[in-house]
């Protein structure tokens, strides 16, 4: 309810979005609430929100515009033109629903919940709207209440509902909150450890390579030898502390190997300034053993548990998986709110693609999309993301690009699908085109806004006729400097 945003301009096509999934105990309760509404409280509602809806809403997000945090996804104009008007439209619904309108109210919070998730929206700014919003209703009760029983009776009318709409956008806003949290942290294995085979491998022959060169220091003459051998400072131990544990995270294992490692190391300090005896290194190399077996078996199990990370690169073109999309477009929003570093987003649909599967087989279309995936690596600078978002359709993220930059770009990219033929196995060739849809990041905190834009332009370059680049310009111009920072 901080923004309380205006629905999102339609993208050319439906695209799957997080799932709303009502809960029934919250709407039986909202329906309660609603019919258990007298035709007087009713009636007072209808008057305190048609006289004192501006009111609220000035107040509402005046207050709104003065904490630093919200000029991040507010500015004056939306305030003005979007965001006051459907507050009030909000008020109006709320207070004067009835209980068939329920599942419809508890949709709309949750959808708001969602784009407060995704935008980013501190939770503490949401409670404090709405504390406002019930200061501003109970004045409003106050002065219309014909007596003190009427307005105590609307005052807990009002407030019940209001509660009960911050609860449902709250529930979804937690639950986008903690899905979006889990494909972030996906992508941060995924990110750090690029090839989990191998990592695998490596760090098992680095953990034995330790454990080797401890045992033959303890058995030689000179077991003191073994004191610098500490599993901490070890090629295995450093990479689990830098890259291990950012990866797998803070878990039970990663705290358990830690623990192992630690008492492996404190032993060999207590023990190894002492002249050993053969029962001594007897027991000293059976409890190495017992703990770099345990370590084995902890990290193996990590790995294991991310295994399935190898499915963020999509199969057949290597190109990373869109469920990742989200955690890039937040984390370049982040960037451009600190850095000023604008953005672009590129959609690009094949055209007719149908119909090269339809003439040459699906095998040959295949084919074409890992061609036009390996076009898309060459065209683009290592910093960009490349996506398959869809069947035949990419999408590409430009980090530090202006407008110009980006159109120029597209302009690369579709040029060299139209000039590069795909190679069949019958030693025959393809000629391919695309439509490309552009849009650069115009500030606005929700990332599906940005998409949304690009897809529509996409779609323009469809009905223009294909094999062309179409840019949304509903962004802002460049900031100054902004072509500058590509290069
Ligand atoms: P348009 O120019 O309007 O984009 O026409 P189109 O035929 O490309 O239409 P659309 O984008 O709706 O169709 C996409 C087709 O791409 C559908 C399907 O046959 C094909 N396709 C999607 N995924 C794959 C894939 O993984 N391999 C192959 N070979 N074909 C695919
Ligand atoms: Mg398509
Ligand atoms: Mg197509």
């Amino acid at each position: 309810m901080a923004v309380h945003p205006a629905p999102l301009p339609a993208a050319g096509h439906a695209r799957p979005t997080a799932e709303s999934t009502p809960d029934p105990r919250l709407a039986a309760d909202w329906a309660r609430r609603v019919d258990a509404l007298s035709d007087e409280v009713r009636a007072l509602l209808a008057v305190v929100v048609a006289e004192g809806g501006q009111v609220v809403a000035d107040h509402f997000y005046g207050d709104m515009l003065e904490d630093p945090r919200a000029s991040r996804y507010l500015n004056v104009d939306q305030v003005r033109e979007r965001l006051k008007p459907s507050l009030q439209r909000w008020l109006v619904a709320l207070l004067s629903a009835r209980a068939g309108d329920v599942n419809a109210l508890q949709a709309t919070q949750e959808h708001v919940g969602q784009v407060h998730a995704r935008i980013g929206i501190p939770v503490d700014l949401v409670a404090r709207g709405g504390r406002m919003l019930k200061d501003d209703l109970h004045a409003g009760i106050r002065r219309h209440a014909g007596s003190e029983a009427l307005a105590i009776e609307a005052i807990l009318c009002a407030n019940g509902l209001v509660d009960i709409a911050l609860e449902s956008m709250t529930r979804a806003y937690t639950r986008s909150r903690e899905a979006a949290g889990q494909v972030d942290g996906a992508f941060r294995l995924f990110s750090l450890i690029q090839n989990i085979g191998t990592e695998r491998e490596r760090q098992r022959a680095l953990l034995l390579t330790w454990e080797n060169a401890l045992i033959y220091a303890l058995m030689s003459e000179h077991p003191g030898a073994a004191t610098p051998l500490q599993i901490s400072n070890s090629e295995f131990g450093l990479w689990f502390l830098h890259k291990g544990m950012a990866s797998f995270g803070d878990t039970g294992e990663t705290r358990e190997v830690n623990l192992i490692a630690a008492r492996i190391d404190s032993t060999l300090r207590a023990r190894l300034p002492e002249a050993l005896t053969h029962a001594d290194r007897r027991e000293l190399l059976d409890e190495l053993r017992v703990g770099a077996d345990a370590i084995r078996s902890l990290v193996s199990m990590m790995f294991d548990g991310i295994g399935d990370l190898e499915s963020g690169r999509d199969a057949l073109t290597r190109l990373l998986n869109r469920r990742f999309l989200p955690t890039i477009l937040r984390r370049e929003i982040a960037l451009q709110a600190n850095t000023g570093r604008q953005f672009a987003v590129l959609m690009l649909d094949l055209d007719h693609f149908k119909s090269i599967n339809d003439t040459h087989g699906h095998e040959a279309g295949d084919r074409a999309l890992k061609h036009v995936a390996a076009l898309l690596v060459e065209n683009t600078r290592g910093s960009d993301y490349l996506f398959r978002y869809g069947g035949e359709e990419f999408v590409v993220v430009l980090g530090s690009v202006s407008r110009e930059d980006a159109v120029a770009i597209a302009e690369g990219l579709r040029n060299a699908i139209a000039l590069a033929p795909v190679a069949l196995a019958d030693g025959s060739t393809l000629q391919l085109t695309g439509s490309i849809g552009v849009a650069v990041q115009d500030g606005h905190p929700d990332y599906e806004r940005v998409l949304a834009r690009a897809d529509a332009a996409m779609y323009a370059a469809k009905r223009g006729g294909r094999d062309r680049v179409v840019v949304d310009d509903g962004g802002l111009p460049d900031p100054p400097g902004a072509q500058a920072l590509r290069r």
